[in-house]
């Protein structure tokens, strides 16, 4: 069996979340884009992948075709570890982060696909679930409003359709807090941050945040690999901290874990090789003790791939799902929670059929 295409499609669909146009202090999210990767076969089989993400979907589309599709065509695609290692080596200059590894993320991701039609097998059943699993428990990852009215009705709006874990992504203690009173006590609240802060401020933060009783406070300081600050905020602040999604590595892992100590590693499949390098996430995380919380907030083949993985797992990690509406999806109803779970597929590989016509449709570039 042989690869014999990897094409990248990037798509760019109007969404709404209910606020004004994402974001004022970075560049606008006028439309949700999601890069997606098909991988075909002399075989006539197909698989999915998605590279990371958002504004960055060209670049990592430019990276699909230049420096990964010519060094996948004519291999096969069974061995994905030792072909996914393979290419990573030979652009070893280029492959550890950014968008060549975003692309190396989705090609791995089509050959679980591939690997999972071969086996006639869902992917979470491939990947070790002795059980059926039918849905997978969510949480609501609210863009960010910056201003209180809109948290206070968002969050209201997140819990009535039955979420029992919200997400913000705010910087301002009066959206927190009115999201704590909206959610009232038994709610589970975190707050992504999204990299603001100098340790001292973010210090200074964790301790104003603290009547609020976050599940966690999510990449504080800047830079996101400053691990001895994250240790820092941990201990002074007294607040859990998740970090993970700027990692590519096992060593950006191993230094999460063991030097910054923080209590949610967040490792994102569409940035870090695919499922190859979550699986390898996953067994470090567990050797050390430390929770895995996988990074989802995106709507291609990575969020299903996500799923898969957190529902062969014993601890089921909840599935981050942006709160927003799509006009349309190549994945159909499957982006969609509903009463704060996710659908779970059943066919084989990541078990959905790409709907090559809403691509057609969306594509960008
Ligand atoms: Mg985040």
């Amino acid at each position: 069996m042989k690869i014999t295409g990897v094409e990248p499609f990037h798509i760019s669909v109007p969404y709404n979340y209910g606020g004004p146009l994402q974001k004022a202090d970075s560049i606008p999210w006028r439309n949700m884009e999601t890069l997606l990767v098909k991988v075909t076969t002399d075989e006539g089989v197909t698989g999915w992948g998605e590279g990371f993400g958002f504004t960055i979907c060209g670049t990592t589309g430019y990276a699909v075709t230049h420096a990964i599709a010519p060094l996948a065509v004519g291999r096969d695609p069974r061995d994905i570890a030792a072909l996914t290692t393979d290419i990573a080596r030979k652009q070893q200059n280029c492959s550890r982060n950014g968008p060549v590894a975003f692309a190396l993320s989705a090609l791995d991701i089509a050959l679980w696909d591939i690997a999972g039609k071969i086996a006639n097998q869902p992917l979470y059943k491939l990947l070790g679930s002795k059980e059926t699993v039918d849905r997978m428990p969510a949480y609501a990852s609210l863009l960010r409003y910056g201003s209180v009215d809109l948290v206070e009705r968002h969050s209201a709006r997140a819990a009535e359709q039955g979420y029992v874990r919200v997400k913000l992504h705010e910087i301002q203690t009066p959206q927190v807090a009115i999201a704590r009173k909206v959610l009232g006590p038994d709610i589970k609240l975190m707050v992504d941050t999204n990299c603001p802060w100098t340790p001292d401020q973010a210090v200074a933060m964790a301790k104003e945040w603290a009547p609020y009783n976050l599940l966690w406070l999510e990449e504080p300081v800047w830079p996101p690999e400053d691990y001895a600050a994250m240790a820092r905020i941990r201990k002074e602040g007294g607040v859990p901290v998740a970090a993970g999604e700027c990692g590519s590595t096992y060593a950006d892992f191993l230094q999460l874990i063991d030097t910054a100590g923080v209590n949610y590693v967040q490792p994102s499949v569409t940035k870090i090789h695919g499922l190859t390098g979550m699986l390898r996430v996953v067994e470090l995380a567990r050797s050390r003790g430390t929770t895995v919380a996988p990074h989802s907030p995106y709507f291609g083949p990575g969020l299903m791939a996500t799923m898969h993985l957190s529902a062969s797992m014993p601890e089921k990690p909840p599935i981050e799902r942006f709160f927003l509406e799509l006009e349309a999806s190549p994945l159909g109803d499957w982006v969609n929670a509903q009463d704060g779970h996710m659908r779970m597929p059943q066919g084989p590989g990541l078990g959905v059929d790409i709907d090559e016509a809403v691509i057609a449709k969306y594509r960008i570039g």
